[in-house]
């Protein structure tokens, strides 16, 4: 496939690419902020499981402006993968289901909690849908259970979700943490794709709630099969497509050329990945060398040091 038929393929990549976003995932991000407002009064952001970084690069553009609020926004950027730095954030390159990550995390922030955590955290999908929502849904709640250590009360939780067959329990699970609990779908996002975002607001744990790193679905004290309950026990999360409708749509193909008199241009990706796990089939295949069982390991591994940020 020519470089150009992937830009055709897909409007948001492109775009992504020509404003200076390392993802058109940041799309996402934004059209969540243009329906819920999410950054106003905001100073101390969580960005979970953030490489390649085009949350991080929103939230730096957003928050920092024009560097006059520099010094007070601090943005804190989680990842297993290295990123490349961004200015004004600080990154940790670690497992957001460990009590260790979110420790660090308090550390940056000297104690202060967050006033948002964002999470756009996916595995790597394996095409087998059960096992992929499962994985995803644990993912999502270790991201809630790192949430509760680091977030202030009233503060919002923006999260990646798959909204399969068993979504229901998942929002009910947010709802014991947020009295504001709504599944927003940008125009960003695929129609196609099960993916969604929810956005939880107003942080507030039952009383005497003391945040730990133990899985929720598997915690007894919350034995109870949430999608028996009836009536008004019965969570409803509000389900909300975002994004101005005149925007383009992810799922349809658009002609190189989208406005009369301005030729369509090519734009190199804004930050091509630093590490990519794929970078040694790649030395392979260009070496001729994929079909060689001998053929020697090249690159380094992808290493676990931590990043300098
Ligand atoms: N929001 C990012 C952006 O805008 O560039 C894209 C995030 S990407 C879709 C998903 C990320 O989740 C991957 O970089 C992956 O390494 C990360 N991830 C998955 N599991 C993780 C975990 N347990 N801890 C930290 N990061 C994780």
């Amino acid at each position: 496939m020519g470089r150009s038929s992937k830009d055709k393929r897909d409007i948001y990549y492109r775009l992504a690419k020509e404003e200076g976003w390392r993802a058109r995932s940041a799309f996402k991000l934004l059209q969540l902020d243009q329906e819920f407002n999410l950054f106003t009064g905001v100073n101390r952001v969580v960005d979970l499981c953030a490489a390649p970084g085009s949350w991080s690069q929103v939230l730096s553009r957003k928050l920092r402006g024009q560097e006059e609020k520099g010094e007070e926004v601090k943005i804190v950027a989680v990842d297993l993968q290295a990123m490349a730095p961004l200015p004004g954030v600080t990154q940790i390159q670690g497992d957001i289901t460990k009590v260790s990550t979110a420790e660090e995390i308090i550390r940056h922030f000297e104690g202060q909690p967050a006033d948002l955590v964002v999470c756009d955290g996916a595995p790597d999908v394996t095409g087998l849908h059960d096992v992929d929502e499962y994985i995803q849904a644990q993912l999502l709640l270790a991201a809630l259970n790192i949430t509760t250590h680091v977030l202030k009360p009233g503060g919002t939780f923006v999260a990646k979700i798959f909204r399969g067959k068993d979504v229901t329990l998942l929002y009910s699970q947010l709802k014991v943490f947020f009295s504001g609990v709504t599944c927003a779908k940008p125009r960003s996002s695929r129609n196609s794709s099960i993916e969604a975002f929810v956005v939880c607001q107003n942080y507030s744990p039952p009383e005497g709630y003391i945040p730990n790193m133990s899985n929720p679905l598997l915690d007894h004290s919350y034995d109870v099969d949430f999608n028996q309950l009836e009536g008004p026990n019965r969570v409803i999360v509000p389900f909300l497509a975002c994004g101005d409708l005149s925007a383009f749509d992810s799922d349809k193909t658009y002609p190189l050329q989208l406005e009369a008199g301005k030729e369509y241009q090519y734009t190199p990706p804004t930050q091509p990945p630093i590490r990519p796990p794929y970078q040694e089939a790649c030395h392979l295949r260009r070496n001729n060398l994929l079909s060689r069982e001998d053929a020697p390991s090249v690159c380094p591994k992808p290493s676990r040091d931590k990043p300098k940020t």
